[in-house]
């Protein structure tokens, strides 16, 4: 057997699982106990030193989700990495480790939804400004950049148009001025892109997604150094307590198994079907990283190693009902949020409310298409007969 941690195999099969000590078992034991017993005061007295690292109490440190955060830890190529009760989570967690009131936050134009309420809004109530800037120029970014910036926080490529950063360009910046980054990898998995790699400080994904893969959990997750996550743990997860559950952390341990299958099974079918979607007479654009159409083509060729399975298609078509026509005759998509399952899914721009920050940078002749794991060539033939509704 391999033993070399960054070997992708032994960490989805093997990493963190201490058979030894449960019997022998394949499948990782689902460790439901709230608290865990000593056979002596010292033994209690000796542990409760090191309460984070060994079992004492699951808010702490769990054993099934232990397992899952050395895996995360190895795939994300970073020293340690804590797992979170949803996406949202991790990145509060993360964001409140860096920031402190006075502080000044950095942030890509259009991140996810909830990631521009918490630093717009919600950490405004703490003192904390923010500055949104648009990321395909790293120069706005760095003109964005106050004395009392603390942290950049990245989001390439976003997961609606599909923006990217150069990560490395940015970070190199950062570095120099001590700024923390931050990047959410939930759009390219860890397969796909390699932050820590390209010298960001903290990664972040909705686990939700790609990690998880089957539509049945909500979780996120953490990856940084040693220093960071101990401090995080410490103070965020501890206090705030947004933990996962025994039983998600195995499900999540479960869908891991498959990673490499999915994300390379959905990106190679969403660039098939975004190459498809372009020649097509009734599409306007089609916003994918690694279409060659892609003004930012070459960097996304740079950074990551292929396309996820997210894109989004601009229609010609005349009005919102039209759109709403094209959608509701899709039989293989879903029409849903969400993403990164084993379920194709559509999600139209119209159907948004017209009020949010989002809905309004974003326009209504857009359709936003995960593929999910069926056959590409089935899912073709249904865009086609929904287009020729238009
Ligand atoms: C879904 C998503 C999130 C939020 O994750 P939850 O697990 O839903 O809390 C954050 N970032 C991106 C890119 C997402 O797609």
């Amino acid at each position: 057997m391999n033993n070399d941690t960054h070997d992708l195999s032994y960490i989805l099969n093997h990493l963190g699982e201490d058979r030894e000590n449960y019997y022998q078992a394949v499948s990782a034991p689902i460790i439901l106990s709230s608290n865990f017993c000593f056979r002596s005061v010292n033994e209690m007295r000796t542990k409760l030193e090191n309460e984070l690292e060994t079992p004492f109490y699951t808010r702490g440190y769990n054993p099934t989700v232990a397992i899952l955060r050395k895996k995360i830890a190895a795939l994300e190529k970073t020293e340690d990495a804590l797992v979170f009760a949803s996406g949202s989570a991790a990145i509060a967690a993360a964001v409140m480790s860096v920031v402190k009131g006075g502080d000044h936050v950095v942030c890509v134009q259009k991140p996810y939804s909830w990631t521009n309420t918490l630093i717009s809004s919600y950490l405004a109530k703490y003192g904390v400004t923010s500055t949104f800037a648009d990321g395909t120029n790293e120069q706005n970014i760095f003109d964005a950049v106050r004395d009392n910036t603390v942290l950049v926080y990245l989001e390439s490529p976003n997961s609606l148009t599909f923006e990217l950063q150069n990560i490395t360009a940015i970070t190199n910046y950062c570095r120099q001025r001590g700024i923390t980054t931050i990047i959410d990898n939930s759009y390219c998995s860890p397969l796909n892109q390699s932050p820590s790699e390209l010298r960001v400080d903290i990664v972040v994904h909705s686990a939700t997604k790609y990690i998880n893969g089957h539509s049945d959990v909500v979780a996120g997750v953490v990856a940084s150094t040693k220093e960071r996550i101990s401090k995080m743990m410490a103070e965020e997860y501890m206090t705030i307590g947004s933990i996962i559950g025994a039983h998600d952390a195995w499900l999540l341990i479960r869908g891991l198994r498959t990673l490499e299958l999915r994300v390379n099974r959905s990106s190679s079918s969403a660039q098939q079907i975004a190459e498809w979607l372009e020649q097509h007479p009734k599409v306007e654009q089609v916003l994918y990283p690694t279409l060659k159409s892609n003004p930012q083509y070459d960097l996304a060729m740079k950074q990551m190693k292929q396309g996820g399975g997210l894109l989004s298609v601009k229609l010609k078509a005349k009005s919102v009902s039209e759109m709403e026509k094209f959608c509701d005759s899709l039989k293989c998509f879903l029409i849903a949020t969400s993403w990164g399952g084993h379920e194709s899914l559509v999600l139209p721009i119209c159907a948004l409310k017209a009020s949010t920050s989002l809905s309004s940078q974003l326009p209504w002749n857009m359709v936003r298409l995960y593929i999910g794991l069926e056959d590409p060539e089935m899912l073709v033939s249904d865009l086609k007969q929904a287009l020729q509704k238009l």
